[in-house]
């Protein structure tokens, strides 16, 4: 089990659940898209949110993002360590340094001790976009980013510092994997999972998905940050998607719903998408598992295995409650019908 740190209030690692981080992605200097995007990324059930801090005014948000949202903040520091500095002054209660970028041991105690003074916890995150040369394999470039952390995780522990968490991120599935499998055999510093640079939405989902989903599965890591071209609300979603498919964490209701096959006789995609919809604005919190089913092949039993479910057959729609059925439907109303069920039984 990995060591507990904290981010403000919220206790990472140890027997704490996988968390959820996001990072702003609106300039600092627009004040009002940077509230309302970090308050986005609140509601969406992000844990913690990082600003990229490049200059004092940056760092000046953290002040302003407070007063708006409840959630700690992470400053994201490179190059300069007076800003690290300047960013514990200003309230972050997280800092993200880069050993490819600040690497002179003076800096790192200066920020070590003022982190201590602050009872704040340092990441120690590496990219491998932080290297200029190509590597022989995925694994030689994992290795690296290990050897690297190792280093600067040395100066940390010679002043003392342990509330440190660590992330070692490839922008491929399999240099990451490499990297976190062969960092949590040797150390029990909490793991911040990402790919970084994970390309456009649909790979970086994908990408995403198989990284983060397979070092969890095995019991590695201890924060998620979906990282995606694309807004930031998009990268929350995925993280609880990855975290509830895993069974890790239950964020409300999930739907399980056939691929279709020319079997399928109703337009199942759309009384999905709408259902997804009217489903989001009821704001269940319970777990539950809603089953809508194209046809009996499959749909019986998918609905005897969820909470509530929908088999179709011509048109019409059987809704099951385990092994009982609770009437039928049709194509037309089974949305409106559904979340009727969906209320009786959750609200
Ligand atoms: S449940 Fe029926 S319609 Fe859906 S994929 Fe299976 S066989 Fe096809």
């Amino acid at each position: 089990m990995s060591k507990k740190v904290k981010i403000g209030n919220l206790g990472i690692g140890g027997k704490n659940p996988a968390r959820i981080k996001g990072m702003l992605k609106t300039p600092t200097k627009d004040t009002k898209g940077l509230i309302k995007e970090a308050k986005t990324l609140e509601k969406e059930g992000a844990e913690a949110i990082r600003v990229a801090v490049r200059d004092q005014g940056d760092a000046s948000v953290a002040k302003l993002l407070k007063k708006h949202i409840k959630i700690p903040l992470v400053a994201d520091v490179h190059f300069h360590p007076k800003l690290a500095l300047m960013s514990i002054d200003q309230g972050f209660e997280g800092i993200r340094l880069n050993p490819m970028n600040i690497r002179k041991p003076k800096d790192v105690k200066e920020i070590a001790r003022a982190a201590k003074r602050a009872g704040i916890s340092i990441r120690v995150g590496v990219n491998s976009g932080g290297f200029k040369r190509k590597f022989s394999s995925p694994k030689a470039l994992g290795l690296q980013m290990v050897k690297e952390v190792e280093a600067y995780l040395k100066v940390l522990e010679r002043e003392n510092f342990f509330d440190i968490m660590v992330s070692l991120k490839g922008s491929d599935v399999l240099s990451t994997s490499a990297a976190n499998e062969l960092f949590s055999k040797k150390h029990d510093y909490p793991l911040h999972l990402g790919i970084t640079a994970t390309g456009p939405f649909l790979e970086g989902i994908t990408k995403s998905s198989l990284g983060l989903g397979s070092l969890l599965y095995q019991g590695i890591g201890d924060v998620i940050r979906v990282s995606l071209t694309a807004p930031s609300f998009w990268e929350i979603r995925i993280a609880k998607y990855i975290l509830q498919a895993l069974n890790l964490r239950k964020f409300g209701p999930e739907i399980v719903s056939c691929p279709t096959c020319s079997r399928c006789e109703v337009d199942l995609v759309s009384i999905v998408d709408k259902f997804e919809k009217a489903l989001k604005k009821e704001k269940i919190k319970q777990s539950a598992q809603i089953a809508i089913m194209g046809c009996v092949v499959n749909g019986p039993g998918e609905a005897y295995q969820a909470d509530i479910g929908v088999a179709f057959g011509k048109r019409k729609a059987v809704i099951f409650k385990k092994d009982k059925i609770l009437g039928q439907s049709s194509e037309k109303k089974i949305v409106a019908d559904l979340i009727k069920e969906v209320r009786q039984r959750w609200k």
